[in-house]
């Protein structure tokens, strides 16, 4: 072990000390993990605790490393912790460096996690072929198209700018999921390939008002807000 990876193990100690008030500490475990992108993980099992940190920031100033495992040891534990320590790491993450960084390592690595447009009961590319010549004139580029790896049912579409994909969960990639809803789905992503995001007041706005006047096109568009609306409730 480094001194660096001392210092760390120092900083995840004091943070537990200090958000459970508890003296005796479990045994902790610190690893860099090549993540596709600036993500890290805590967990808790049989008394131990697990970190992966994103590799990006093994080189990051100690206070940052320190108030990482401050927001860290108060997410597994669901404790607030103070601000200044998410001011400290939001500043570091969101230097222009920084993302770059995590840019270059959502490109290189997150291909890996790519899976399949063809699903079990939908096909993503006939899908969007469908729509492609009857909204956008056959304008769009076809982007990857994938079914997620997981079924989420929270998130049901994403389109991801850095790798011109989209992402649809796997979740509707079910024979009682009606075929206009997928496309539903699909068809909201395909407009983030169309209408970039705007910056308002330092936002940036994703579902403008022209977005969502072209969302109101779709053909079943009533149907799917209604099917969507039971599959939410169905949680
Ligand atoms: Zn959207």
């Amino acid at each position: 072990m480094t001194a660096g990876e001392s210092l760390l193990k120092l900083h995840f100690s004091d943070a537990f000390r200090q958000i459970t008030r508890k003296s005796d500490l479990p045994e902790i475990h610190i690893s860099f993990y090549p993540f596709a992108g600036l993500n890290h993980t805590i967990r808790l099992r049989r008394q131990q605790i697990y970190v992966r940190l994103s590799d990006i920031v093994r080189d990051a100033p100690a206070s940052v490393h320190r108030a990482l495992a401050f927001i860290l040891v108060g997410k597994l534990f669901s404790k607030r912790v103070g601000t200044e320590y998410q001011n400290l790491y939001r500043q570091y993450a969101y230097h222009p460096d920084v993302q770059r960084k995590s840019d270059l390592a959502r490109q290189q690595r997150g291909r890996k996690v790519i899976g399949s447009s063809i699903g079990r009961e939908h096909n993503l590319d006939r899908l969007f072929a469908r729509l492609n010549r009857r909204y956008f004139n056959n304008e769009l580029t076809p982007p990857t198209l994938t079914w997620s790896a997981r079924k989420t049912r929270r998130i049901l579409g994403h389109h991801d700018y850095v790798h011109e994909t989209i992402v649809i969960s796997r979740s509707l990639d079910n024979d009682d999921v009606p075929e206009f809803l997928v496309e539903f789905v699909l068809y909201h992503e395909m407009l983030h390939m169309k209408h970039r995001p705007k910056l308002s007041n330092g936002r940036r706005v994703y579902h403008t008002a022209a977005f969502r006047a072209d969302e109101r096109r779709f053909d079943y568009y009533d149907a799917a807000m209604a099917e969507l609306e039971k599959l939410s409730n169905r949680k």
